[in-house]
C-alpha cells in the first residue's frame, strides 16, 4: 500500500468506503502521483456536520444528523449531490465526495467536488414532515453554500420535490434568488432534462465507446441495476438506440422478460410506489432469490448503490459473455470486482466519467441561470450528448497517451488527477 495514504487513512480506520475509493484510485495510477498532491487530496478542505431537528407529525422532536463534505476547490466552487438515507454517515459522505472531486474534474467545467446529507429517510414520512426537515436541514446548510462557493443538487432520497423545500428556505433565508442549487423545478431556473441526464448520459457514454469499435447498441442485450431515475432514464435512451433492456431490479429482486420490458410501463409502477415484485404482467418473470448479474447480456449497467456488484457477479458476467460494464451509480462495483474485471477482456467505464451526466446538465442549468436563458430540452439534450461523447474522447486519448488502450479507468483516474495537480500547484499550499 502507498506509504501516504496508509498513515492516513489509518487515522480513520472505519471510514472503509472512503479507503477503498482512495486506495483504487491510488492503486490505478500510484506511478504518476506527486506525494504531496496526495497529502492535500486525501484530506477533505472542509468537513460539516450538524443536527437537524424537527417536529414529526405526531408533534414529537425529532433529530438528525446533517453532513457536507466540502472536498476540493482546486478547479473551481464545490459541486455535488445531498443523499438523504438511512445509509448516510460520514464515511458515505467522503467516500462520495471524493468520487465527485474527480468527477467534476473530468467534465471541464470548472468545478470542486463536494457531497452531502442526512440519515433522514424520506421514503416513510409524509409531505409536511419532508418540508419541515427540508427547512431545518438548509437552515443550517445555508451558512455554508452560495452560488460562487458551494452549489449542492440532488442524489438519492433528494428530488426535485426536497430541492424545492430545499431552494425556497433558501431563498427566504439569504433574501436573495440566488441559484445555488440545481436540479430545481423549471420555475425557479432548472434545467429540462436534468432528471434523465444522469441515466441519458451514461448510455451517451456507452454509445460512445460502442461507436469507437464500428459497434452500437442495435440488439444488444442490456441488464440494468435499480429503477430509480438513473436505471429508468438509461433503460429509455437504451431502447432509442436500439438495444434490448431484459432485466432490471429494486430492493425487491429483479424482472426479466427475453424479449425486453416495457420500461414506461415499469416506471409508471414505480411511481405509483409499488415494487417490482408486484407487477402483474405474466410476460414478465420476477426473480427475488439470485443476483441480477447471473442474467447473460451484452452490456451490464449498474445503476442502483455502492457495492452492489462483486467479484462473483462479475465472474458470472464474464462467463455469461458480458463485453461491457458502465457504472450509473456511484461506485457500484467493490475493489475485488474492478480486480477481475482487469483480468477479463470486459470494458470497463468506472462512474467517475459514466455518470457525470448529472453533473454536465447541472453545469448547463448554472449557465442558463447566468444568462437568464431557459434552454429546450433537445437543446440541453444535445449539449449533454455532446459532453459524453467529448469525455469519452479524452479518455481514449488518456489511455492511449499511458500506452493502455481501453484501459478506462486508468485514463479517467489520470486525467482528473492531472487535472487536480495543475491547479493545485499553481495555487501554493492553501
Ligand atoms: N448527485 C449527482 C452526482 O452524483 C449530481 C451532482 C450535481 O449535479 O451536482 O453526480
Amino acid at each position: 500500500m502507498n506509504e501516504i495514504a496508509r498513515e492516513i487513512l489509518l487515522k480513520y480506520p472505519d471510514e472503509t468506503l472512503f479507503q477503498n475509493a482512495v486506495m483504487d484510485f491510488v492503486d490505478s495510477i500510484e506511478e504518476h502521483i506527486e506525494p504531496d498532491i496526495l497529502k492535500l487530496l486525501l484530506y477533505p478542505e472542509r468537513t460539516i456536520i450538524f443536527r437537524v431537528p424537527w417536529v414529526d407529525r405526531h408533534g414529537r422532536v425529532q433529530v438528525n444528523y446533517g453532513y457536507r463534505v466540502q472536498y476540493n476547490s482546486a478547479l473551481g466552487p464545490y459541486k455535488g449531490g445531498l443523499r438523504f438515507d438511512p445509509s448516510v454517515d460520514l464515511d458515505v459522505m467522503k467516500f462520495l465526495a471524493f468520487e465527485q472531486t474527480f468527477k467534476n474534474a473530468l467534465t471541464g467545467l470548472g468545478l470542486g467536488g463536494a457531497k452531502g446529507g442526512s440519515d433522514f429517510n424520506p421514503k416513510d414520512k409524509t409531505e409536511m414532515e419532508i418540508m419541515m426537515f427540508c427547512q431545518s436541514f438548509m437552515t443550517e446548510l445555508s451558512k455554508h453554500i452560495g452560488s460562487e462557493t458551494d452549489i449542492p443538487a440532488g442524489d438519492i432520497g433528494v428530488g426535485k420535490r426536497e430541492i424545492g423545500y430545499l431552494f425556497g428556505q433558501y431563498k427566504r433565508l439569504t433574501n436573495s434568488f440566488s441559484p445555488t442549487l440545481t436540479g430545481k423545478n423549471i420555475e425557479h431556473g432548472g434545467a429540462l432534462a436534468r432528471t434523465e441526464a444522469t441515466g441519458y448520459g451514461l448510455v451517451y457514454m456507452v454509445d460512445a465507446l460502442l461507436d469507437h469499435h464500428h459497434d452500437s447498441f442495435e440488439d444488444k442485450n442490456v441488464v440494468i441495476s435499480g429503477s430509480g431515475n438513473v436505471a429508468i432514464y438509461a433503460a429509455l435512451k437504451v431502447n432509442t438506440l436500439g438495444g434490448r433492456v431484459i432485466a432490471m431490479s429494486d430492493r425487491s429482486g429483479y424482472v426479466y422478460k427475453e424479449s425486453g420490458l416495457d420500461i414506461l410501463a415499469i416506471q409508471k409502477h414505480k411511481e405509483s410506489g409499488k415494487k417490482l415484485s408486484e407487477i402483474s404482467d405474466p410476460s414478465v418473470r420476477f426473480v427475488f432469490e439470485l443476483p441480477i448479474w447471473n442474467v447473460p447480456c451484452d452490456i451490464a449497467l449498474p445503476c442502483a448503490h455502492e457495492n452492489e456488484v462483486n467479484e462473483l457477479h462479475v465472474i458470472s458476467l464474464i462467463e455469461n459473455g458480458c463485453k461491457v460494464i458502465a457504472e450509473g451509480a456511484n461506485r457500484p462495483l467493490t475493489t475485488e470486482a474492478i480486480e477481475e474485471i482487469m483480468k477479463s477482456d470486459i470494458t470497463f467505464i468506472p462512474g467517475k466519467a459514466a455518470n457525470a451526466g448529472g453533473v454536465v446538465a447541472s453545469g448547463i442549468e448554472m449557465r442558463q441561470n447566468a444568462q437568464f436563458e431557459h434552454f429546450s430540452f433537445e437543446h440541453v439534450d444535445r449539449l449533454l450528448e455532446k459532453s459524453m461523447y467529448e469525455i469519452f474522447k479524452d479518455l481514449v486519448d488518456a489511455a492511449e497517451s499511458l500506452g493502455e488502450r481501453n484501459n478506462y479507468l486508468k485514463a479517467a483516474n489520470y486525467l482528473a488527477y492531472k487535472r487536480l495537480e495543475t491547479s493545485i500547484k499553481s495555487l501554493g499550499v492553501i
